[in-house]
């Protein structure tokens, strides 16, 4: 079954229209036209400046666009600070660099958010947080502290700790960029087993393995701009633009 037979029925859960955005003078976001499908899996390259961060940030406002439309579940993203919270808890981020808490513990730091923000009892997001942990095989570091774990297990931790909030699509900065070579293998499996899982998922990575494993589409760049989307397979034999093309030669 094709992704686009797959996702046919499905309703959207992001729509952007005409997205753009400035820092200062500096117009960083152009034109940004995207629509993501319940369930669907969608890796986002480019070279770096290329505006990658900045537009999946705006998707749960950790930054604002100043024109176009940002609708996530069908509510817009504007200043209303309501709205805002009720989209955070749907859309989690898992960062580059991890982003834990590192005065808390692994199982402080998964349990925090579900008891502040979602307001559960201490016993139950404990119990919810260890499950996510064994789910990410790292059960056993649950009292310890994030600098006392690996790279490799610090992301598995905060993917964790997204999946505690239960969230209906989850964005991927570049996760593996910042782990040495030999722990990117253990935090892209839990990835794909998200992706066969359902989860709907943007990821901003270059790690093309996993793009052509479980992505249903591939989202190209460059200076602000989706330059080119296609399905795996077409977007790696079949090149378009030239600055597509480029980039992959440089990549792969
Ligand atoms: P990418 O993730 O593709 O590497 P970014 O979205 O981080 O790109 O950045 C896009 C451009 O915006 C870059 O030129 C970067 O220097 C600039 N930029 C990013 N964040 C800020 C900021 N807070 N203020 C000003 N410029 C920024
Ligand atoms: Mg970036």
């Amino acid at each position: 079954m094709t992704a686009q037979d797959r996702l046919a029925d499905r309703e959207s859960v992001i729509q952007v229209t005409n997205m753009n955005k400035w820092y200062g003078d500096f117009h960083v976001l152009r034109d940004i036209n995207l629509d993501v499908k319940q369930g669907e899996r969608i890796v986002i390259c480019g070279p770096s400046g290329s505006g990658k961060s900045t537009m999946i940030r705006c998707l749960n406002r950790l930054e604002e666009h100043q024109q176009g439309n940002v609708t996530v579940n069908g509510i817009e993203l504007t200043d209303n600070v309501k709205n805002i919270e009720v989209i955070r808890k749907d859309v989690c981020m898992v960062f580059q660099h991890f982003n834990l808490f590192p005065h808390l513990t692994v199982l402080e730091n998964l349990t925090l958010a579900p008891m502040f923000v979602l307001k559960r009892k201490k016993e139950e997001a404990e119990a919810t947080a260890m499950k996510y942990l064994e789910r990410v095989k790292i059960a056993e570091q649950a009292n310890k502290y994030p600098g006392q774990l690996s790279g490799g297990q610090q992301q598995r931790v905060a993917i964790a700790r997204s999946l505690c909030m239960n969230p209906k699509v989850m964005l991927f900065d570049e996760p593996t960029s910042a782990l040495d070579p030999e722990m990117i293998k253990e935090v892209l499996d839990v990835m794909v087993e998200l992706a066969e899982e359902g989860m709907t998922m943007l990821c901003v990575t270059h790690e093309m393995g996993f793009a052509k494993l479980v992505a249903d589409r591939v989202i190209f760049m460059d200076a602000g701009q989706i330059i080119e989307q296609n399905e795996p397979h077409e977007f790696f034999a079949n090149p378009q633009n030239d600055r597509t093309k480029l980039f992959l030669s440089q990549i792969l």
